[in-house]
């Protein structure tokens, strides 16, 4: 395996948690040669699609006879050396310290390998931390959680413009091209927001993730033609992924067929392991999920479960109703997705559903163009000048209110990223800001700018 994948970070932020995260149940080698390489663990890391050579550097942290900044001079030096691309760790919730900032300036000069990676960064306590990471000047961070396995979605895009194509599982289809036209998404000009129309379509990358028996295999074989499961090349013997390229109306898509993966476990009898961790690494693989839902029963609880994790991972969702033939009252099933998706999924507004029969190949076009659409708008950036327009009309209309006697003011605003749409507001009183109130400012982003069916991240941010 050629793609090698460092970990370094001070004590403490989580560098072995998340090696565990990424090696997974596989058998982490201990290194026991004395000097450097010191208890360095091995192992083979694992996200999405993409596998890796992946080596730890905690162990360095206890070598005697140095000085904290001694050793982790070291393990950083060793991991810029050896590495293919090396994660710099830091502990959002900590926010970042001296070290991490003495560390990170060395590690500019080395910028082209370095991920940022700010750690612990499930629910709300990670959000200051990960606002000040943006100033370490090494790009984007991605915001993670090692112990609850969140943002590997987002670690797995920034590792991919590192990873060489044999890093992939299929790396003979892989179109390098599209691949790097990925991220070139500069700052539109003023109220140009169809950047899209612009260039040539990236290749979105599309999973299809359901409970079994929902018509997965069915609406892939429909979409690529029936033998392309059965008798794909090599399928399932040594990846344990499928992935298909196909073109719908000028847009090149390529999936990540976990589908064709669960047949494979049906004859390894490993069914219950890989479904799960299935579902896992396919949302991560992928720019937009397409749940399925068995129309006749809708919206389950494991079902809610998976666009809960689709959500969390910064993914963009759309429903597909399957088995519409068979629905015999429409209004009732219809009204009870809608329902449900209100009331178990409210942090993401207007999720587009669309019903189809796989099997009779109804309605498949109109799913690929909700695709299209919410990918769109996953990669939508607004500009900085119609936000802060938009802030001014939000905060006349609804003035945030005091704290400790004095109005909280909202200055500035400006989108720090796509992919999803990320914002970050500067406040002057940010801990004092009501949630209600941040509510109403992302609902409000959501109507104006047309920000349905995808997550959402907004940060605030303290100023004088
Ligand atoms: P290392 O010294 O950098 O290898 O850090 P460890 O992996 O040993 O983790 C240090 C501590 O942080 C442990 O108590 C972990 O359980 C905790 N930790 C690791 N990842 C996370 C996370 O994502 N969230 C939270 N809240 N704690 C974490
Ligand atoms: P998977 O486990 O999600 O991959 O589901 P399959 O594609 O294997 O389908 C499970 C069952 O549902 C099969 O018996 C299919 O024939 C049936 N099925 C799939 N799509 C449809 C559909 O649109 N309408 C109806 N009536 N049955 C369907």
């Amino acid at each position: 395996m050629s793609f090698t994948v460092a970990i370094i970070g001070r004590p403490n932020v989580g560098k072995s948690t998340l090696f565990n995260r990424l090696v997974g149940k596989r058998i982490a080698i201990v290194d026991d040669q004395p000097g450097v390489t010191r208890d360095r663990r091995e192992g083979e890391g694992r996200v999405g699609d993409l596998s890796f050579r992946l080596f730890d550097t905690a162990g360095l942290e206890d070598a005697e006879n140095e000085s904290l900044e001694g050793r982790m001079r070291l393990q950083t030096e060793a991991a810029v050396s050896e590495a293919d691309a090396v994660l710099f760790v830091i502990d959002a919730r900590a926010g970042v310290t001296p070290l991490d900032d003495h560390f990170a300036r060395w590690l500019r000069r080395e910028k082209q390998k370095v991920i940022l990676v700010a750690n612990k960064c499930e629910g709300k306590a990670g959000a200051p931390g990960l606002y000040e990471a943006f100033g370490l000047g090494l790009g984007d961070p991605v915001p993670l959680s090692a112990e609850h396995g969140e943002g590997l979605g987002e670690l797995y895009d920034a590792l991919n413009e590192f990873a060489p194509e044999e890093a992939h599982d299929d790396y003979a289809a892989l179109d390098a091209a599209a691949e790097e036209s990925d991220d070139i998404i500069d700052e539109s000009p003023d109220g140009a927001e169809t950047w899209r129309d612009a260039k040539a379509p990236d290749t979105i990358r599309l999973a299809i993730v359901g409970r079994p028996n929902v018509g997965k295999s069915t609406f892939v074989n429909a979409l690529l033609g029936e033998d392309r499961m059965l008798t794909g090349p090599e399928a399932g013997i040594t990846r344990d992924a499928i992935e298909s390229d196909w073109v719908f109306e000028g847009q090149p898509f390529k999936l990540f067929d976990t589908a064709g993966l669960r047949r494979r476990s049906k004859v390894t009898q490993r069914l219950e392991y890989l479904s799960g961790e299935d579902t896992r690494r396919a949302i991560q693989f992928a720019h937009v999920v397409v749940l399925m839902l068995d129309a006749t029963t809708m919206l389950e609880k494991q079902d809610l479960t998976i666009a809960r994790m689709v959500v969390e991972e910064g993914r963009a969702l759309v429903i597909a109703a399957n088995k519409w033939d068979i629905v015999e009252n429409r209004e009732k099933a219809l009204g009870h997705l809608r329902d449900r998706l209100q009331t178990s999924l409210p942090q993401v507004k207007g999720i587009p559903y669309i019903t189809i029969s796989a099997e009779r190949g109804r309605n498949l076009d109109k799913l690929l163009k909700a695709v299209v659409d919410t990918y769109d708008t996953w990669n939508r950036r607004v500009s900085t000048s119609r936000l802060n327009r938009w802030l001014q009309d939000m905060t006349a209309m609804h003035p945030p209110p005091l704290a400790k006697g004095r109005r909280i003011k909202l200055r500035y605003m400006t989108q720090i990223k796509t992919r999803p749409p990320t914002f970050a507001a500067f406040v002057s009183q940010p801990t004092e800001l009501p949630d209600a109130y941040t509510r109403y400012l992302v609902n409000g982003l959501r109507e104006t700018f047309k920000l349905t069916a995808v997550p959402i991240r907004f940060y605030l941010r303290g100023s004088k």
